[in-house]
């Protein structure tokens, strides 16, 4: 069992707190940057716990980024069970700078057509009662990104990850392989396998943190304990970290009760292949009723989602032997080759921690830890990801000693507030998958209701086999309106009914796969950026219109915490780079601030006082002069003389899109305004450059507030 030093108290009040006040430049962190373990210094800057893909994304971006950090898993495998599986747009945006990662999922990945459609059935071999394709040509076009969603499960991008660490020259360690003395400690760039955080304590440098090692299957305490600066909790949703740093979630818990069955059948995914390939399978008959979800049709790879409800129904029940015979009934046929891997429970909870960091800005929460959604629309793991992203550049500028401690804060209120709405966005989308089976006459929401009330009422007045064979009474009289003599044409009821669900899938109003307003368009208010003084601010009521799903539609928008909108451009003069995006004129190696100006005199001299600012606050930052399509490279020679002495510039040319909009058009703002653009891409300042009165000390006070430095 976990356990919180000083019971529970020990974070409140703590000397450290004292401490940091006493030191305005935050020497405790930057001085840690290239690893502690003087006498009781910390063993090392950062500690990450578990190595779940939101823990890995991050250890391999500080490892970029020259922070030295290590991983502690409470496994001592990674699991095979696959949960997510939908990447979207800005993930693999993010991955497309991981080394290759994104072209290596695009390549691993089954091909599109095998997996762009959710079909609506009444058995896998059954009527199709309808079924929706979510590509449209846009996507693959890349219009709005350079990159395209992804289908690829997530035990397999863990592997993926692992071996991506393993190229920046990160060590996977198995309990055995590291001792428990000072010196073996030298932990930085490895994952300890097998290593459960059980116990943190705060000292004056930093997280102490206990941890109970796996010995041959049992749990034992480790005598000496890890010393990090920070600590950043990416164990899950069940994270240890959280409760030991007193963390609260707050929202809904236990929305619904699944067994998720994790099986193997080449047979069925050759049949879904040619048949009727899709990714989800909704299923609905009135023997059975389950979500299937095809992770690789290719290999017959598969997992079952079944609803179940506890105590009436209890998970050893679903034996592997139970679980086949639920997978022929969804089926309507027997495939020969049904191979049950894995059977897991899991609750699906709407929640998000209170707050992000603890502490004295030591601890910090990210990914599941942090936020727990229905997987509805795939936002878990997606969510986490962009977290570790926000969270990276912040701890690497902080722990160099650029941007101050309280920058973390800037993590919480920028990333909290995304947490919550893709809470919000993930419940509508569960309520929006439940309405297929409200139409057929199934109402999972009646159903959930009925759970409830046995087991308020009933629970402690009839013996359970009783409750269990009326639960299973109710829920059979429920899926009869599912046989063929009610759900076809002919019955007024059930053609009335199967009009309606057509109705709802063409529009649009059943789950969908891709939200690409929510996905690429959210954009934060209040955090590291300078709040908006031209153009209009990001409206607080836009969340309200994407939560009433008016539009999936993702508009451009170059206002102050948006991602820097994607578009086709050239290096100039012409070079053999070929065309690539906006995105990548922001490094993924280094951290890294890049101005974008057109070649207009007064933004010269901003870029000119960007350059010499930067410089003054030991940032790296890079012009870049976005020129109309067809510009000559004769005309790109005033960058030269404009930047002078400055270097890190580059001339670019706008490709023409096919709305023809130039970049400002498209971005809704004039050539004179000036964006300045964080490195995790998104933008920090905008500015238009005739307002500007004494440049100079304009841009030292965005930098100063970009880097919480005030
Ligand atoms: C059925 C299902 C489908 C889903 N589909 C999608 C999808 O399509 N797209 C999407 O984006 N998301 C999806 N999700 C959500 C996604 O799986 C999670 O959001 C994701 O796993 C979160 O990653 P994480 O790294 O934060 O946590 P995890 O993956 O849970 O990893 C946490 C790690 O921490 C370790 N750990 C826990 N406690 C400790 C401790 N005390 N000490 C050391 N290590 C510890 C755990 O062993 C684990 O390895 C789905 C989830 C489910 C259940």
């Amino acid at each position: 069992m976990p356990s919180i030093a000083g019971g529970g108290r020990l974070f409140a009040a703590h000397r450290g707190g004292i401490w940091w006040l006493r030191r305005r430049q935050h020497q405790p962190f930057s001085s840690l940057a290239g690893g502690g373990g003087r006498g009781g210094a910390p063993h090392l800057p950062v500690l990450i716990v578990g190595a779940g893909p939101v823990g890995l994304v991050l250890s391999f971006l500080l490892t970029k980024f020259g922070i030295k950090c290590a991983v502690i898993e409470k496994n001592v495998e990674f699991t095979r069970h696959p949960r997510a599986h939908f990447i979207n747009n800005r993930t693999m945006e993010i991955f497309r700078k991981l080394d290759g990662l994104a072209g290596e999922i695009e390549r691993s990945q089954p091909p599109v057509d095998l997996w762009r459609k959710f079909v609506y059935c009444t058995s896998l071999s059954g009527s199709v009662l309808g079924s929706v394709d979510h590509m449209k040509q846009e996507d693959f076009d890349k219009v709005i990104s350079p990159i395209s969603v992804a289908h690829f499960s997530q035990y397999k991008l863990v592997d993926l990850l692992l071996k991506k660490l393993e190229g920046i020259g990160f060590q996977t360690c198995f309990p055995g392989e590291i001792g428990n003395t000072t010196q073996d400690l030298g932990i930085e760039s490895k994952i300890l396998m097998g290593h459960e955080c059980t116990f943190l304590q705060q000292t004056d440098e930093g997280i102490l943190v206990g941890t109970s090692v796996n010995n041959g299957g049992r749990m034992v305490e480790r005598k000496r304990k890890l010393h990090c600066g920070l600590l950043v909790g990416t164990d899950g949703a069940r994270s240890t970290v959280r409760e030991l740093a007193g963390i609260a979630m707050e929202g809904e818990r236990d929305l619904q009760k699944l067994v998720s069955v994790h099986f193997l059948s080449r047979d069925l995914g050759r049949y879904l292949s040619t048949q009727r390939p899709g990714m989800l399978f909704f299923v609905f008959n009135p023997d059975a009723i389950g979500v299937l979800v095809a992770h690789d049709l290719e290999h017959g790879e598969f997992v079952l989602q079944i609803p179940f409800y506890p105590p009436q129904q209890m998970f050893e029940e679903f034996s592997a032997k139970v679980c086949e015979q639920i997978i022929v009934k969804l089926v309507g046929w027997e495939p020969a080759d049904i191979q049950v891997l894995d059977i897991k429970p899991w609750a699906m909870h709407a929640e998000v921690a209170e707050k992000y960091v603890g502490c004295n800005n030591r601890v910090v929460l990210a990914g599941d830890a942090a936020h727990r959604f229905p997987p509805a629309g795939g936002f878990g793991m997606n969510t986490g990801v962009q977290d570790a992203h926000n969270l990276a550049w912040k701890l690497g500028l902080m722990l160099n000693g650029v941007a101050s401690p309280s920058i973390m804060q800037t993590y919480e209120s920028e990333r909290r507030p995304v947490a919550i709405f893709n809470t919000e966005l993930s419940v509508e989308n569960f309520k929006a998958a439940m309405s297929i089976p409200a139409t057929l006459g199934l109402d999972p929401t009646l159903a959930n209701s009925v759970h409830q009330v046995i087991n308020k009422s009933l629970g402690s007045i009839i013996p359970r086999n009783v409750q269990k064979a009326v639960l299973e009474g109710l829920f059979s009289i429920g899926r009869a309106q599912l046989s063929d003599y009610i759900l076809n044409e002919k019955n007024p009821l059930g053609s009335l009914r199967l009009a309606r669900l057509r109705s709802i899938l063409d529009e649009g109003k059943s789950l969908q796969l891709q939200f690409p307003a929510e996905d690429l368009g959210f954009c934060y208010e209040e955090g590291a950026l300078v709040a908006e003084d031209c153009g209009e601010k990001p409206q607080k009521g836009a969340k309200l219109r994407h939560s009433k799903r008016a539009s999936r539609e993702y508009i451009p928008s170059a206002n102050t915490g948006a991602r820097l909108p994607h578009m086709q451009i050239r290096a100039l003069p012409a070079s053999s780079e070929g065309v690539f995006s906006t995105l990548d004129l922001v490094s993924g190696d280094k951290l890294e601030f890049v101005l974008i100006i057109a070649p207009l005199k007064e933004s010269y001299e901003i870029a000119r006082a960007t350059l010499k600012v930067a410089d003054e606050f030991k940032l790296s930052a890079k012009v870049c002069v976005m020129w109309p399509q067809g510009s000559a490279s004769a005309e790109v020679e005033e960058s030269r003389s404009e930047l002078a002495p400055w270097t890190n510039y580059v001339d670019v040319e706008e490709v023409p899109m096919a709305s023809g909009s130039s970049w400002w058009e498209m971005c809704r703002i004039s050539r004179k305004s000036v964006i300045l653009v964080r490195p995790d891409e998104h933008i920090a300042w905008r500015m238009e450059s005739d307002m500007m009165r004494d440049t100079d000390s304009e841009v030292r006070r965005a930098f100063s507030q970009i880097l919480c430095l005030n």
